[in-house]
Parts: structure tokens; sequence; C-alpha cells
């Protein structure tokens, strides 16, 4: 039996009641052992969030700078046994893990330049004669204590989403990591407790969901900012109308290949994060749209570059696609390719699981009502629709009742804008898969895809409400 590893409340090391046995979906070993927080251990929790809330609002600048960038400089030293660690627990490849580790090296590194910049302003009043002599000042503050929920997809980096900007505002900030991988995030909880953070100012508590509403509900905690499924996330946004919730949600983001197109790079990015973390990102390319005019020739591009794609265990260095979370998400995918086969869609690539592992899987004349279309997928599948010129494929991005980000490739300009006015989206990216994100900028979606933006200085923003002050008589 592995020690079962703390998790955090109040900047502490705690262990509680039951064991909870992290398991590695690709050959089932124990990645690692942590306990459940008692009721009363996350009352503890929650009432240090409180009672510190008002100090960690006054927390001068450069200590909050410090102890971001003291974060970011021992993730960036633990970084191997972080990357085997999230892995291990996520059955990602240790190429996409050790790439997850180096983003939450930057994630809190911008974070700490972030909160150096971060300030108010000055609004002159008098601009109008009644307000001669009167000036606003405008300062932001913190909400207060935030309840970050964290998905299974991204265990360390999405986690260092919501705790960064929290350090920056100076807001206490509870987590609550997802029950398949909590491993990484507590190890995060025990680099945080280097720093010279005020007690209170993090809890780590890997509470199962049933236990999560309460949390939820605490009115000591007005921030939600969850990340992770649309059900889950508007059943919260339902629970708590009056609190201040964001939404990173989901989506089935689309890439559009337009016939100015470099046909080479469009189909290797395509191939490659349709099925990066076996598709299991928000963000992952699940339809790809491409103008008839080049779509025989992009079809055969994309589906050599997915079956050169090199699957199988997520420990070895080659391998590109792992395994899924779990034998059940792949049986879901396996489930809604077979009913979109069924209903006369045509296998390009792929179509096979294996335990907890879906083979890259390509698909073709596909009904517009399938699941593989219309839903997430969630899994390393891709579905090629062939459209006749911009304007379709614009309008079939948008038949979607997603909107997280979207890729377009193309090398026109005239068209990157087009494009831009038109879909519906958080994000477009041109010249790339929609996959493509960097940390320091606004991230989140319209539509079911959520509300509020992360990023550093976008969830800083969330965080915090513009306080004005109005000076008399200058
Ligand atoms: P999930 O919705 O099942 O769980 C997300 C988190 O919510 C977990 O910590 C879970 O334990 C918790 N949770 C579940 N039920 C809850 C409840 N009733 N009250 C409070 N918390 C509860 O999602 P998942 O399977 O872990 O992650 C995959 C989903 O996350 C996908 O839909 C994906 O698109 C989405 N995602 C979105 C983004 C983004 O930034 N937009 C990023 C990554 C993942």
């Amino acid at each position: 039996m592995s020690v079962a590893m703390p998790f955090w409340i109040a900047g502490r090391p705690a262990t509680g009641e039951a064991e909870l046995t992290v398991t590695n979906s690709h050959d089932g070993r124990t990645v690692g052992v942590t306990s459940v927080p008692t009721p009363e251990q996350v009352e503890e929790a929650v009432a240090a969030a409180h009672a510190v809330a008002r100090q960690a609002a006054a927390l001068p600048i450069h200590v909050r700078a410090e102890a971001l960038a003291h974060v970011s400089r021992r993730i960036a030293e633990r970084a191997d046994e972080l990357a085997r660690l999230i892995s291990g627990e996520n059955g990602k490849p240790m190429f996409w893990a050790r790439g997850e580790v180096s983003r939450a090296v930057s994630t809190f590194r911008f974070a700490a330049e972030e909160t150096r910049r971060f300030s108010g302003e000055v609004v002159r009043l008098d601009t109008e004669a009644a307000a001669t002599g009167r000036m606003a000042y405008v300062s932001r503050v913190p909400r207060g204590p935030i309840l970050a929920i964290s998905p299974f997809n991204f265990p360390l980096n999405l986690v260092a989403h919501k705790v960064a900007p929290a350090i920056a505002v100076g807001a206490p900030v509870i987590v609550k990591p997802a029950p398949k991988t909590p491993l990484s995030a507590l190890v995060l909880g025990e680099i945080l407790a280097e720093t010279d953070l005020p007690e209170g100012m993090f809890s780590i508590l890997p509470v199962p969901n049933d236990r999560a509403a309460a949390l939820v509900d605490d009115p000591r905690l007005p921030v939600v900012s969850f990340t992770g499924s649309s059900p889950v996330g508007y059943a919260i946004m339902d629970q708590v109308p009056r609190k201040h919730v964001t939404l990173e949600l989901g989506g089935n983001a689309a890439a559009v290949v337009l016939a100015d197109a470099d046909l080479d790079w469009a189909a290797t990015r395509i191939a490659l994060f349709s099925n990066y973390q076996a598709g299991q990102s928000c963000i992952a390319v699940q339809r790809v749209i491409v103008d008839e005019l080049v779509a025989d020739a992009f079809e055969g591009r994309l589906v050599e570059a997915v079956n050169a794609l090199v699957t199988g265990d997520p420990a070895d260095e080659k391998t590109q696609v792992g395994p899924l979370v779990s034998a059940e998400a792949a049986e879901r995918v396996e489930a809604w390719v077979n009913e979109a086969v069924a209903a006369g869609a045509k296998v390009l690539a792929g179509g096979a699981r294996d335990g907890a592992t879906y083979a890259p899987t390509v698909l073709a004349n596909v009904r517009k009502d399938a699941k593989v279309v219309r839903e997430e997928v969630f899994g390393p599948v891709l579905v090629v629709q062939r459209v006749n010129g911009p304007d379709a494929a614009f309008a079939e991005v948008n038949d979607s009742a997603y909107g997280l980000q979207a890729g377009v490739f193309t090398r026109s300009l005239d068209l990157a804008f087009k494009a831009n006015r038109e879909l519906e989206v958080g994000g477009v990216i041109i010249g790339d898969v929609p996959s493509y994100r960097a940390d320091q900028m606004p991230y989140g979606g319209v539509k079911d895809s959520g509300v509020g933006r992360e990023g550093l200085r976008s969830a800083m923003d969330d965080y915090t409400y513009e306080k004005v002050m109005v000076l008399t008589g200058l």
C-alpha cells in the first residue's frame, strides 16, 4: 500500500476518513492514495478562508508576486515528478504531461507578472460642470474566497488557472479537484505551503461529488469558478444564481479547411489535435469542415497523418495517443461511433477499442443529428464534413450548441476577418487548430460553452469588482 498523500486545509497537510485510491487507466496500477476530508475538516477550511479574506485582500503586491514566482520555480524543479504523476493519474502520454507541467510553470509566472500590473484608475468627473471639483478613484477589490472546481483532463494546469489569479488578486481559494485526478493538485499544495502566504489562503480538498453541493451552497464562498462539463456547470449556476459563477465548459470544436489552405500543415495539425489527450480536451478538434474543392486531397493526407500517430503506453515517451481516463469512457465513445456507423457513417480510420484505449478515428458521411457531431465526444474521434465555400463552412461551425474556439486554415486576410466576424465562439484561431491556447490569452466560450473568461488577466478581472471612491472639493 502506498503512503497516503495529505490534502490541504488552510495551508496545512491533513488526512481524512476513507482512502481515495487513484489508478492508471492503461494498466490498472495504483498511482497514489489520498483520503477524503471529513465534513468537519471541510468546515475548518471554509472558516479559515472566510477569516483570512480581509488580510488576503490587503496582502502587499510584492508578497503575492514572490509567492507566485516561487510556485512557478518549484513546479519547474519538480517537473519530472509532476509529469509522471499527471500521466499516471490521467492516463495522458508523458509528452503531453510534460507540456502541461511547463504550461503550469508559465501560468504562475504570468500571474506573478500580472499582479504587479493589476491596478485601478482615476476617472475625472469634471467633464460636467455639476461635477467640478470631483474625481473618482477606482480600485479592484476581490469578491471574496473562491471555490475552484476543476476537471480531470488537465489536473495541474487548470487548477493553476484558478489558484494563480486568486493569489494575484488577494483572494483565498478552496480547490476541489476531480476525484479521478487529485494527486498533482496535492503536490501543488506542498509547493504553495512553502510560500509566505497567510494561513487560510488555500485549501485543496478532494471531496466526492455528492458532497460538493454543500461547498457550492456555502455563503462564505461567494465566487464559484467551475471548469467541467456543461450539464454540471449549468446545474451549479442554477443552484446558486446569486453567486458570481464562471463556467468553462465543453464543446465540439471545429477546424475549417478552406480552399487556399496549406493542406499538409492542416492535416498534420488536425490529426494530432483531434487525438491529443485521447481527444479529452474541450478544444480537441471534433469536426473538420472542409471545402469541397480540396476535400479529396485533404482527406487523403488527414487519414495518412492519423494512421501515423503512435498509440500505446502513456508512460512511453514516444506515445502520442494514450488511453482515455477509464474503460467506461472508451466504451461510451465506442457506442457513439457504432451508432453513427449504423446510421450510415463511413470509417476512414480507427473505429476499434482495446480496454480504455480507443483508436484514433476518422468518420465521413455522418448524419448531422449524430451524437458524434452534436454532442461533445471527448474522445479521439474526428468527423469530416464537406461544404461548398466559406459561407457554408462558417454556418456549419455555428450550427452547434457550443462555442468555445474554432480554427480556420486559410492564407487570406479577408477570410480571416470574415471568420472572426461570423463565427459564434470565444476564440478564432487563424492558421491553426481550435485547440491552440496560450495561457495568458483570454479564454472561454459562448453559448453552452460557458460564461466568464480565464487567462490570467481575464480571471483576475472576474475575481474582482470595481469599487469607486468619489473625492469631493478638489
Ligand atoms: P465534470 O463536469 O464531470 O466534473 C468537473 C468537476 O466538477 C469535477 O471536479 C467533479 O468532481 C465536479 N462535480 C461533479 N458534480 C458536481 C456537483 N454536483 N457539484 C459540484 N461539483 C461537481 O467534468 P470532467 O469529466 O471532469 O471534465 C470534462 C469536461 O470538462 C468536458 O466537458 C470538458 O469539455 C470540460 N472542460 C472544459 C474546459 C474549458 O476551459 N472550457 C477545460 C477542460 C475541460
